[in-house]
């Protein structure tokens, strides 16, 4: 089968990825063969291919947000069949006994496998998914706009989630950094009743944030016309955070949705008076993902998508690392 493999990290202008012939893999028992219509192209896979995560397994195929159909089904596989559709994202397995998982963080489980990181993902025709950890996909959304749902949906849901304000059903909410995580929050943060703000560098950004329904947007550094009750910062940068605490309300809350950021170099104590907070997103639940998935049906939740063949996840990336891509890079493999 063709897939895009890395073997070495490095700055992706240096078409670190590479187009090749791999064997086919072979599934377990309770694992299912995939064949690959499409797959996301996340920030967590530039930071990979660019070796800011630190590699854990090599040469490795990148992709965690694939959408695939059944292909084969180990003896013990008994939730889905051949020929289903499914997704996988970027928790690939986690144990189900340590301390995390029995308290329902298995995003944090000692033991989690990515998909993408720790094991081949989805640059490829093909891969191997646990039965427990493939996901039923809604019928009304198409492959590619799928794709987004499953790491930026995902992983942007935990971080709005972690904000507090889906529970409370109120409040003002500050988005920083207009990527494909939040151009899919703004949405799902109007539908769930929450004001928006939405902050961003790029005048082309500020005007899409307008069209997707946001109630003001304007650049990082500028004043919004309210205190934020918490904010989600999507940008790996630092100095970003400390933005969305200058702006944040007292007893607010910031949440990071980002693997990986800059180093914070100067934090003033005056920020985090009055009980501000940060706190981090790490991965995602099988019920991030399912939530997600719901919530973009019922709500009718579009991520906006540009659409990449295979061979093209270079240049993918090196869109997403500069800043031109609106939404999300999905690779279509069939
Ligand atoms: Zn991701
Ligand atoms: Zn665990």
């Amino acid at each position: 089968m063709k897939a895009m493999v890395l073997h070495k990290p490095q700055p992706v202008e240096n078409d670190p990825l590479k187009y090749e012939d791999v064997e086919m893999p072979e599934i377990g028992d309770d694992e299912v063969l995939l064949e690959i219509r499409c797959c996301g192209v996340c920030r967590t896979d530039l930071h990979i291919v660019e070796g800011e995560l630190k590699p854990v397994k090599l040469p490795v195929i990148p992709g965690h947000q694939v959408v695939a159909r059944v292909k084969e089904v180990g003896r013990k596989v008994d939730n889905v069949s051949i020929g289903d559709r499914v997704g996988v994202p970027w928790l690939y397995w986690a144990c189900g006994k340590c301390k995390y998982c029995r308290r329902g963080l298995e995003n944090l489980c000692e033991h989690a496998l990515f998909t993408g990181y720790s094991v081949d993902g989805g640059y490829a025709e093909y891969m191997v998914a646990k039965k427990d950890f493939i996901h039923p996909l809604p019928r009304g959304i198409d492959d590619c706009h799928t794709a987004p749902l499953l790491c930026a949906g995902a992983v942007g849901y935990r971080s709005l989630r972690l904000t507090g304000l889906v529970d409370r059903g109120e409040g003002v909410l500050g988005l920083f950094g207009f990527g494909a995580a939040a151009h899919l929050m703004l949405q799902v943060a109007k539908a769930l009743g929450l004001k928006v703000f939405v902050f961003t560098h790029s005048p082309w950004k500020i005007e899409y944030a307008y069209k997707l329904g946001t109630d003001w947007a304007g650049d990082t550094r500028a004043e919004p016309p309210e205190k934020l009750d918490a904010a989600i910062v999507f940008a790996p940068v630092s100095w970003v955070l400390i933005e969305a605490l200058k702006k944040l309300d007292k007893g607010g809350r910031v949440v990071l949705g980002e693997i990986y950021m800059t180093p914070i170099e100067r934090l003033d104590y005056s920020l985090l008076w009055y009980e501000r907070e940060i706190k981090t997103t790490a991965n995602v639940t099988r019920r991030d993902v399912r939530e997600i998935l719901e919530i973009a049906e019922k709500h009718g939740i579009k991520p906006n998508i540009t659409v990449y063949p295979l061979d093209k996840a270079n240049e993918a990336l090196k869109d997403l690392k500069h800043g031109k891509i609106m939404g999300q890079a999905v690779l279509r493999i069939r």
